[in-house]
């Protein structure tokens, strides 16, 4: 089995009581069979409070009125780990915020950028992420699976991550190219014409040589941004408090109508330029990540560009999250706000399958 994971993996450690959130609330946490077996076996004071909160037939933890886990004690510890160590957390729990996607033959991991640490290491790298591979025994084969095509996105992912970390190529005409990239291979791929990808990727190797580009992503997003944003209300709300700062982040936004909009982007623009150089690193950092985490899904729906799109539509909303933090922090924005505002976002839309289904539907 081949295994990859980003070259920033080792560095995550949990924060755990330090952390300014936590992931043991908010999200309905499912426990697997083996967990639940072991669960079952365990004796004593803490063996009854385990049978009294769980959900046995839904085969999740209870949580309290605030969705915080049973188990999660008020300094943010969780007592399962403090009770049986860690080889009591379930299989959720231990793994996350790794974000393994699964493959013939394949195990691509990702860090979750829901958590705030994996953030601040992502949003604090300068150099480009690389990718590291390697194998460990273990073999299985997937039912109608196609390993040409995933072979070739997996091609194409590389290709998609080559274009995105080429700084000699402004950002947004780097996403114009991956959005193009991801177009036609998804039309050649629909022609039957897989094999006759790497002619895709040849014309763009070029196009980035000769950077012919012929509409920027700016262009585009500008029709309707306030559409594309209202698209986030009819996403399912896994926390309280998110509903709200979408509602308070859309008037700040747009609440001035679209004059106020297009003058506030300006000045927000020459403001990050000036104070914030390093945005353009970090906006190319989040799109390697969403390629890197959901490109090669397309095996199992084919939908090629509706990956790139959501990558692409992604670091869009959470720079206008940026924006709308900035007018109400009186024009002022710093790391942290970035890393709070990319960690929510991810909280909110990535962690729920119907959300992410949405999110691939989003026009712009
Ligand atoms: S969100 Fe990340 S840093 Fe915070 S408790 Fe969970 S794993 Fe640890």
């Amino acid at each position: 089995m081949l295994y990859t994971i980003p070259d920033y993996y080792r560095q995550f450690q949990c924060t755990a009581d330090r952390c300014e959130d936590t992931c043991c609330a908010g999200w309905q946490i499912v426990i697997d069979n083996k967990s639940l077996h072991k669960y079952r076996k365990v004796r004593g004071k803490f063996g009854r409070r385990l049978r009294r909160s769980i959900h046995w037939r839904g085969k999740t933890f209870r949580q309290d009125k605030e969705k915080r886990c049973a188990f999660l004690e008020p300094d943010n510890l969780c007592s399962m780990y403090t009770e049986l160590g860690a080889k009591g957390l379930c299989r959720t729990c231990r793994l996350y915020p790794r974000h393994v996607e699964e493959f013939e033959g394949v195990r691509e991991i990702t860090l979750s950028v829901s958590c705030p640490e994996v953030a601040r290491i992502l949003l604090g790298k300068e150099e480009p992420v690389c990718f590291l591979t390697y194998e460990k025994e273990g073999e299985e084969e997937y039912e109608d699976y196609n390993p040409f095509l995933y072979s070739k996105l997996a091609d194409g992912q590389k290709e998609i991550l080559g274009i995105l970390q080429n700084r000699k190529i402004e950002l947004k005409e780097r996403i114009e190219l991956v959005l193009s990239l991801a177009e036609d291979m998804e039309r050649y791929v629909e022609k039957d014409k897989l094999f006759s990808c790497d002619e895709v990727f040849e014309k763009y190797r070029e196009k980035c040589v000769c950077a012919e580009i012929s509409e920027t992503v700016d262009r585009k997003f500008c029709r309707n941004p306030r559409k594309v944003f209202r698209k986030l209300y009819t996403m399912e709300f896994l926390r309280e408090d998110w509903e709200p700062h979408l509602r308070e982040t859309e008037d700040i936004l747009y609440g001035s109508g679209r004059e106020s909009y297009k003058k506030t982007q300006e000045e927000f623009a020459e403001w990050l330029e000036i104070h914030m150089p390093r945005w353009q690193v970090q906006c190319e950092q989040l799109l390697v990540y969403f390629i890197a985490t959901y490109f090669c899904g397309a095996v199992y729906d084919g939908k090629i560009y509706a990956k790139a799109r959501m990558s692409v539509v992604s670091v869009f909303l959470i720079y206008e999250m940026l924006v709308a933090r900035w007018c109400k922090n009186e024009r002022q924005l710093d790391f942290e706000d970035v890393v709070e505002i990319v960690y929510r976002y991810s909280r909110e839309v990535e962690h729920s399958d119907k959300n992410l289904e949405l999110l691939e539907r989003i026009e712009y």
